[in-house]
C-alpha cells in the first residue's frame, strides 16, 4: 500500500465500529524512546512532562510477540520521539521480522539516517523509511526544525535512495513534509525538490498536535497544503479503534501524539495485551468518540481545539500537563513567525475577478491564476510629475526612471499602501484628500491599482529610502515622454502611465 493510501486511511470515517473492538489491530505503533534530537516548531515533544528515556528492552519484545499472536502483521517504531536515537532499534527490527511481521518501518528526521545505520536496519528486516523534512531550504528548515542539519539530511536522503536503485534495494524510502503557511512554497515545487531522492513525498497541513498545540490552526495552518488529505482528525479516531500503542513506559494509549500519556488506558506490564484492548477504560473512551460527546478528555482539544486543561483517562497513568500551554501561544511558534515574517513578504492572494481567495502567501511564491495587488502612484505638483530613480545596485532595472509604486501587503489596502509608499520611499506624508483612485489594470501576476496625487513638493525636504531611491525630479508630460524614447524609464510602467495620462487628458477637471 502507498504512503498516501496510508495516511488517508487516518482520516477517512471509519464505519460500523463498536466501542469493544471485536477485531485486534493490524498495526502495533511502539514508541522505543521520547527523546528527539530536534525541537520542531510544531510538536509537542518540548512540551512533554514525562520523563525522558527509551523502552525496556525485554519488554519490547514481549509486545511484539503479544501482539503477533493477536493478528497484528504491521509495527512503526515511532511516535513522539527519533526511533533512531535507540540503540536497540536494529534488534527490535530483527526480532519482529524473524516472529513473521510482514511491514515494518520507522519515520525519522534523518539527523541519523546516514545509509550505513539504515543498511544495517535493512539488513534486520525495515522495509520502509520516512524521513520528515519540512522545508526545501537550509535558512527555512533552520527556522523550523531549530537545528541547522539541512544539508546532511538531504545527503542521507539522497545516499540512501542512490543505494536503493543501484543495490536494488527492497525499501520504500518516502519524505513528508509538514506544511505551513509560511513554508508551503507551493506544492510542485516541494514536490519537484524531492522527486528524484524518494519513491514518494507527502505534503501535509500542520496539526494542532492531539490539541497540545492549540496556537497552530490560528497561526500556522494552510488550508491549501494538502495531498488531498484531512487536515483534521475526525471521529471516531482510526487511532484509538485501530492500532495498539505503546509507549516507552509500557503503556497502551489511544493516541499516536499522547505526549503526557492523558489518553494511556492500561500498564501493560500489569494487564497483558489481549485484556487490555477492550479494558473498560478504552471501551469509555471509545464510546465518547462515538457519541461525539468528547467531554474535557484531549480528544476533545484536539478535534475543537478548545483550550481547556483536559482530563486524564487514567490519571495514575498521566503525568500532569503544564496548564499554562493552553494559556499562552508557544514561544517557538512565535519566534517563528518572527523569522519567516522578517523574511517574507506576504501579501493576500486574488483571483482574476480580483476575488480574495483567503490565502496569503509570499510575493514572490504566486503562481500562475493568481494575484496580488500592487499600487502606481503618480504625483504631481501643478503641471509636473514626481518621478524617481532606481539605485543603481539593484538587479531590475538599475538606475531607471518610474513613478513611485509597490505591493499591497497582507490585510492592507490599496489606499493605505498608497499612503505607506510615500512615505517610505519619499518621505512624503499625504492626506486621503490629496489621493485619486485613477483605475486598475491586470497584469500576468498581480492587479495595478492607480492613484493620482496631487500635492506640494518640496523636493529638498525629502527624505528618499536609500536602499531602493537614489534621486528624484520634477518633470513635465513632454520630458517624461522624451525620457521613455530615450530608454530611461522602467518599461513595464508604460501601460500605466498611459492609463494615466488618459485620465489627465480625458477626465480630470471635467467632473
Ligand atoms: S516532529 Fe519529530 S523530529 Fe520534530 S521535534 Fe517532534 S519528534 Fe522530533
Ligand atoms: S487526541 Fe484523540 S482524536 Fe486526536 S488523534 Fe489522539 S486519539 Fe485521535
Amino acid at each position: 500500500m502507498e504512503i498516501n493510501q496510508r495516511i488517508n486511511k487516518i482520516f477517512n470515517k471509519n464505519q460500523g465500529l463498536n466501542a469493544e473492538c471485536i477485531e485486534y489491530p493490524k498495526t502495533i505503533l511502539i514508541e522505543i524512546t521520547n527523546l528527539c534530537n530536534s525541537n520542531c516548531i510544531f510538536c509537542a515533544n518540548s512540551k512533554m512532562t514525562r520523563k525522558k528515556g527509551f523502552i525496556n528492552k525485554n519488554f519490547c519484545f514481549s509486545i511484539l510477540k503479544q501482539a503477533y499472536d493477536l493478528g497484528t502483521r504491521e509495527v512503526g517504531f515511532y511516535t513522539t520521539g527519533e526511533p533512531l536515537l535507540n540503540k536497540d532499534l536494529p534488534n527490535f527490527i530483527n526480532y519482529a521480522k524473524k516472529i513473521g511481521y510482514n511491514y515494518i518501518y520507522i519515520t525519522t528526521n534523518g539527523i541519523l539516517a546516514n545509509y550505513n545505520n539504515i543498511k544495517n536496519l535493512y539488513d534486520n528486516g525495515l522495509d520502509s523509511i520516512k524521513f520528515s523534512i519540512n522545508a526545501i531550504d537550509k535558512n527555512t528548515y533552520y527556522n523550523v526544525h531549530n537545528v541547522d542539519v539541512f544539508d546532511k539530511v538531504i545527503e542521507n536522503l539522497k545516499e540512501i535512495y542512490l543505494h536503493k536503485k543501484i543495490d536494488n534495494l527492497n525499501l520504500k524510502v518516502y519524505v513528508s513534509y509538514i506544511a505551513t503557511k509560511y513554508t508551503n512554497v507551493d506544492h510542485l515545487t516541494i514536490k519537484n525538490f524531492f522527486k528524484n531522492m524518494c519513491d514518494n513525498i507527502i505534503v501535509v497541513n500542520v496539526r494542532n498536535q492531539s490539541g497540545m498545540m492549540p496556537e497552530i490552526p490560528e497561526l500556522l495552518c494552510n488550508d491549501s497544503a494538502t495531498d488531498n488529505i484531512q487536515s483534521k482528525r475526525i471521529l471516531p479516531c482510526y487511532y484509538t479503534f485501530k492500532n495498539f500503542i505503546v509507549t516507552k513506559e509500557g503503556y497502551l494509549t489511544a493516541c499516536c501524539t499522547d505526549f503526557n500519556n492523558y489518553l494511556a488506558y492500561s500498564d501493560l506490564k500489569k494487564e497483558d495485551l489481549k485484556t487490555a484492548w477492550n479494558n473498560n477504560y478504552i471501551k469509555r473512551l471509545r464510546l465518547m468518540q462515538l457519541e461525539n460527546n468528547l467531554g474535557k478528555s484531549l480528544c476533545n482539544n484536539c478535534i475543537n481545539n478548545t483550550r481547556e486543561m483536559p482530563f486524564p483517562l487514567r490519571a495514575e497513568l498521566a503525568t500532569p500537563i503544564n496548564k499554562d500551554i493552553f494559556k499562552i501561544s508557544d514561544e517557538k511558534i512565535l519566534n517563528f513567525i518572527n523569522k519567516m515574517e522578517g523574511k517574507m513578504e506576504l501579501v493576500n492572494i486574488f483571483n482574476k475577478r480580483r476575488e480574495n481567495t483567503n490565502i496569503v502567501k509570499d510575493r514572490h511564491d504566486v503562481q500562475p491564476g493568481e494575484y496580488r495587488i500592487s499600487v502606481h502612484i503618480w504625483i504631481l505638483n501643478e503641471d509636473k510629475m514626481l518621478i524617481q530613480q532606481r539605485i543603481f545596485t539593484t538587479k531590475k532595472f538599475p538606475g531607471l526612471w518610474s513613478q513611485t509604486a509597490g505591493g499591497v501587503e497582507k490585510d492592507e489596502s490599496s489606499l493605505q499602501a498608497c499612503k505607506r509608499e510615500c512615505l517610505e520611499e519619499l518621505g512624503l506624508n499625504v492626506s486621503d484628500d490629496e489621493i485619486t483612485y485613477v483605475g486598475s489594470y491586470t497584469r500576468v501576476r498581480d492587479i495595478v491599482d492607480i492613484f493620482l496625487v496631487e500635492t506640494k513638493i518640496d523636493i529638498n525636504k525629502l527624505t528618499l529610502q536609500n536602499d531602493e531611491v537614489n534621486a528624484v525630479k520634477l518633470v513635465s508630460f513632454n520630458e517624461f515622454e522624451q525620457m521613455i524614447k530615450n530608454n530611461e524609464v522602467v518599461p513595464s510602467i508604460n501601460p500605466s502611465y498611459e492609463y494615466f495620462k488618459n485620465y489627465i487628458n480625458e477626465f480630470k477637471g471635467k467632473e
